[in-house]
């Protein structure tokens, strides 16, 4: 039952690359419940999580846009950038 209360996802900023190469701060949604990320932007928001079906509701979420913080450059081949919570 407890599913049916629809809940505010977290919203995070992650660092990740796009393209292969532009670092970007990008604001991301997780599921309340089982912190799946949610798919969902200023455009597109689910009323549900789609693993575990936790209601969502984006009432007062601030959209914010991608942050471009500039451009990888990679000291050694296998250096990464990985997602992070920031
Ligand atoms: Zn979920």
């Amino acid at each position: 039952m407890i599913k049916r209360i629809a809940r505010k996802p977290i919203v995070e900023k992650r660092v990740f690359l796009k393209f292969g190469f532009v670092i970007v701060k990008s604001q991301v949604c997780l599921c309340p419940k089982c912190y799946h990320t949610v798919n969902a932007g200023p455009n597109y928001q689910p009323d549900h999580c789609d693993k575990c079906g936790q209601r969502l509701k984006f009432d007062d979420i601030e959209w914010e846009k991608d942050e471009e913080l500039g451009f990888a450059v990679r000291r050694r081949p296998n250096e990464q950038i990985e997602d992070r919570v920031v």
